[in-house]
């Protein structure tokens, strides 16, 4: 990948990081917030289904922020936009798509179909 391609996308992770870096801390102080004590029954199931739904969310923000932090890292070590399967080069396009790819079209859509046929 050339130079230019690599700031691109660095400049282009570490915004985003820190876009969810952000919100992730206000989704942190909104639920400290709103966590007092509910006397009622169902005011505690619709705060508790509520806190499950934010707490979903932050999980898989916290997967994006591992996938965006290896990707910097690859850019650092100079084999970002690599597939990790075939070891060819991951197109420009798909990169763009998808920022925190590992994989290249093609073994994607082979570890897809894989994941079909295994149920998993
Ligand atoms: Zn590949």
């Amino acid at each position: 990948m050339k130079e230019k391609e690599l700031k691109y996308f660095k400049k282009l992770l570490t915004s985003w990081l820190d876009d969810l870096l952000t919100h992730a801390d206000s989704t942190m102080s909104g639920l400290r917030e709103s966590d007092e004590a509910l006397p009622d029954p169902l005011d505690r199931a619709v705060f508790d289904s509520e806190r499950n739904f934010t707490l979903r969310i932050r999980d898989r923000e916290s997967m994006l922020i591992k996938k965006i932090r290896k990707s910097l890292e690859d850019i650092e070590e100079g084999v970002y936009g690599t597939c990790e399967s075939c070891g060819e080069d991951i197109s420009i396009e798909r990169l763009k798509a998808r920022p925190v790819t590992r994989h290249c079209i093609r073994c994607k859509t082979q570890i897809e179909t894989m994941e079909k046929l295994t149920g998993t």
